[in-house]
């Protein structure tokens, strides 16, 4: 093989692992992204409040809260339609909850 074709592949092997290393940090990239949705306000929807403590509302009953309910995405996030493109707090609760 010729120091051209060595030099070549180098580069090109060079290249493909940088390329490979890279996908990550985009990907984790994309994370935060999505981490840094805006909190949801008490009020937001569904009678939410950030403090379960603070619910006054018939359907609330003591230790219901996000992160126990189905909708919780495990990651300050709510799948319930109601609260997309924002987070919600852990021990937040609104009327919509459903055990999960
Ligand atoms: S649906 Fe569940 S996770 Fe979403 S805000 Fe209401 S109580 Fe919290």
């Amino acid at each position: 093989m010729s120091d051209k074709t060595d030099i070549s592949r180098r580069t090109f092997l060079r290249r493909a692992s940088a390329a490979v290393a890279a996908i990550p940090v985009v990907s984790m990239a994309g994370m935060s992204a999505a981490k840094a949705s805006p909190m949801a306000e008490d009020g937001h929807a569904h009678n939410y409040v950030a403090d379960a403590a603070n619910a006054d509302h018939p359907d609330y009953s003591e230790g219901e809260r996000c992160d126990n309910c189905a909708f919780w995405d495990g990651n300050g996030g709510c799948h319930h339609a109601d609260f997309q493109g924002v987070n919600v707090s852990a021990n937040g609760w609104c009327d919509a909850w459903v055990s999960g």
